[in-house]
């Protein structure tokens, strides 16, 4: 995919709705390139091109309105934080979810026992912030997972020229190395074990 995807086709494909919010979520505003487009309406719209979803998202700081059109995948979307199958993305590039399993990664507690206690009178913090740590760890596995989609069957690495985002390419150029499969792995491995951590945790999601 090159560009915004807009209401005339051909739509790049989605395999989830939750692959659309996270699209929405890491596009910038085409008018004010401000983060966070929230999606208002959302219709499925049928046809000869086959079934879609047309998406009227707002820009939280500018207000302006802006819609995109996605295909639906054949196969049914995975259970969230999955974002899809085994095909890479058309919505998001490679780049685009390294950056999401880094930052999401960052908010976590490697250890689920450092997380503090706030006060006495948090009763039931504690387990919000371990579901909240839980949650955000799953996003970062499962984004990470993504990217190693991206690396053709034979290669070790994501190729450059698999990558459209302005944000997905920079963060190739600032660091080539973390797009080889050995280094994906590392990183994916590295956000499993902290996920394992969790799941010893007393407590269910
Ligand atoms: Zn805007």
């Amino acid at each position: 995919m090159s560009g915004l995807p807009g209401t005339s086709p051909p739509w790049p494909t989605a395999r989830s709705a939750w692959e659309c919010q996270a699209f929405l979520t890491l596009t910038p505003c085409p008018g004010c390139a401000g983060p966070g487009l929230r999606p208002r309406e959302i219709a499925t719209l049928t046809g000869d091109a086959g079934k879609r979803w047309e998406y009227h998202a707002i820009c939280a700081r500018c207000g302006r309105s802006e819609t995109f059109t996605f295909a639906l995948a054949a196969e049914p979307a995975p259970a969230y934080p999955e974002f899809g199958g085994a095909t890479p993305s058309q919505l998001l590039d490679a780049g685009q979810f390294l950056v999401l399993a880094e930052v999401v990664a960052d908010t976590v507690a490697a250890d689920p026992y450092e997380i503090d206690l706030p006060g006495p009178d948090a009763v039931g913090t504690i387990a919000q912030e371990l579901a909240r740590a839980r949650d955000d760890i799953g996003v970062a596995v499962a984004a990470a997972a993504e990217c190693l989609k991206f690396v053709p069957a034979g290669a070790t690495a994501v190729p450059r020229s698999a990558l459209w985002s302005p944000a997905g390419l920079a963060r190739f150029d600032a660091d080539p190395e973390a797009f080889e499969r050995r280094h994906l792995l590392s990183t994916l491995g590295a956000f499993r074990e902290v996920q394992w951590e969790y799941s010893r945790v007393g407590g269910e999601a």
